[in-house]
């Protein structure tokens, strides 16, 4: 094993992946597109390097990497609580696209389109909590890593985050460009520190990237980057 990986061998970590949902009545929900394969790639690549590592996964259908453990959950509340049984950790990674909102209330029948007139209904929605917030806010907070998925403004938004959300690292995907979208098996990553040290990762695999990442995680662990 190269001596770069060396810092993150027999760590805990523990991984958000894939998108949450969020109920609105027995048949229907709120969801996003995420496949969770961004989140994947990086628990197989952190186990691969020797860390002890535990997914926690909203709706995916993906492969559990091997010698990975796996917590499924479904809504965002669910993954905030499965994250917080699993700490204290020495890295948090947030791949998650955790839904920002969810319905302030789950209507226990199927909500019936009303006979005649209406033409609309309202929902309303109230804010999920902010998982990597709350983690990165502990006494004995975690390396955390949060992703930032950006249309404008990529490095400031991103850097803004890093601050907002008590973050060690960001990683910053371009969803602009269509081949590294939703599902697909390769990404491009901007991985921003915070001493704003940038490190570009050109469009390639996802587990190629997730490797490379690791590796930024690992140096940052060796040097004690984490306060
Ligand atoms: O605020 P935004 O959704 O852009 O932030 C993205 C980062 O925050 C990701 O790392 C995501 O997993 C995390 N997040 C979270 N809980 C939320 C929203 C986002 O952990 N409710």
């Amino acid at each position: 094993m190269s001596y770069k990986y060396e810092a993150i061998k027999g760590r805990k970590v523990v991984i958000t992946a894939g998108p949450t949902r969020e109920e609105i009545d027995p048949v229907r929900f709120i969801s996003n597109y995420s496949s969770g394969k961004m989140g994947f790639a990086l628990a197989q690549a952190a186990a691969e390097r020797g860390a002890s590592v535990t997914l926690v996964c909203g709706p995916v259908s993906l492969e559990t990497p091997k010698g990975v453990e796996r917590v499924d959950v479904i809504s965002a509340k669910q993954m905030l609580s499965a994250c917080e049984r699993l700490m204290p950790c020495d890295v948090f990674i947030g791949a998650a696209a955790v839904a920002d909102y969810r319905p302030g209330v789950i209507a226990s029948k199927k909500i019936k389109k009303e006979p005649g007139g209406q033409q609309g209904i309202t929902l309303e929605l109230v804010r999920n909590p902010d998982i990597i917030k709350i983690v990165s806010e502990r006494p004995d907070r975690p390396f955390t890593v949060g992703f930032a998925a950006e249309t404008d403004n990529f490095v400031s938004n991103a850097i803004k985050k890093i601050t907002s959300k008590k973050l060690d690292l960001i990683i910053l995907n371009d969803v602009t460009n269509k081949g590294n979208a939703f599902g697909s098996d390769f990404n491009a990553v901007l991985v921003i520190d915070g001493l704003l040290n940038q490190y570009k990762f050109k469009r390639a695999l996802k587990i190629k990237i997730a490797h490379g990442i690791i590796r930024v995680i690992s140096s940052a662990l060796a040097c004690n980057l984490h306060d």
